[in-house]
């Protein structure tokens, strides 16, 4: 088949994981589109297709997906990167002004670690997980990466931490059971754990602030992804444990979406 037939039947879908079998960007593929695709490629894009058509999210399908211009692994073992979290990479990749220490609370597939010790060589970055199947994910995206200054351990937030750090982000689960009842279909794939969280989605984040300033040098900052609804309320929980200059962020959607906080 042409990459054309493929283009006119499955505009989106095909265009996303072309990019990805040909190991190109969306004009190319679409300048190429009177070629005719090997056929190991169309068998690969057919699976893809046929797996997305059933309700499987296209990240899985396709194995790969870019974060922060790096190209992860992904697969049902974590969550997948999602776009807006760059916002807050890229806010710290800017942000930061010197060699720091940075743990990841829950790190997932390692995107939000290996991203921030790709773009910031000097900083030694360290990246947590309960899970043992994150874990391995985040690894084989270490190395795929050649992240080498980022290293992972299997914690239950703070349990196994022993340091100190100058940033500690986290992107924990937040949403909440209701929330979480009313999902698209395709999110049910990925793991529930990395998604739903108790006491109204503010489960992990009580955890953490209550925790954070011992692991924390003077200064260090407290960053977080958060859900749409929940900015008050973490607010008052950081003001309550006397972190300073507690600011927000937005994301694409206009919604609350990062805060940043420092130990006072
Ligand atoms: N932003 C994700 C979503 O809306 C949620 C990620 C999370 O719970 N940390 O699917």
């Amino acid at each position: 088949m042409k990459i054309k037939d493929y283009l006119d039947k499955n505009y989106d879908i095909s265009l996303i994981a072309l990019t990805y079998l040909l190991d190109t960007n969306k004009s190319s593929v679409i300048l190429k589109s009177e070629e005719e695709l090997d056929d190991k490629i169309s068998v690969k894009l057919d699976d893809i297709i046929a797996r997305y058509n059933k309700g499987y999210p296209l990240q899985y399908a396709i194995g790969e997906w870019e974060f922060y211009g790096l190209n992860f692994k992904v697969d049902e073992r974590a969550l997948i990167p999602r776009f807006e979290t760059e916002i807050i990479v890229d806010f710290l990749v800017k942000s930061s002004y010197k060699k720091d220490k940075i743990l990841d609370i829950g790190t997932g597939s390692g995107a939000i670690a290996i991203s921030l010790g790709k773009n910031l060589p000097a900083s030694e970055i360290v990246g947590s997980d309960i899970k043992d199947k994150a874990l391995s994910l985040a690894q084989e995206n270490k190395e795929r990466l050649k992240a080498f200054n980022v290293s992972f351990i299997k914690s239950n937030l703070f349990e196994e931490i022993s340091e100190k750090f100058d940033i500690i982000i986290s992107n924990p689960p937040y949403i909440n059971q209701t929330d979480y009842d009313k999902l698209d279909e395709r999110l049910y794939f990925e793991p529930k754990s990395a998604l739903l969280a108790s006491e109204d989605g503010l489960y992990f984040y009580k955890r953490i602030i209550k925790d954070a300033k011992a692991y924390l040098n003077q200064g260090g900052r407290l960053v977080f992804e958060i859900g749409y609804d929940q900015k008050q309320r973490i607010c008052e929980l950081l003001n309550e444990s006397d972190f300073k200059n507690i600011k927000s962020m937005k994301d694409y959607n206009d919604f609350d979406r990062f805060i940043i906080a420092e130990k006072g």
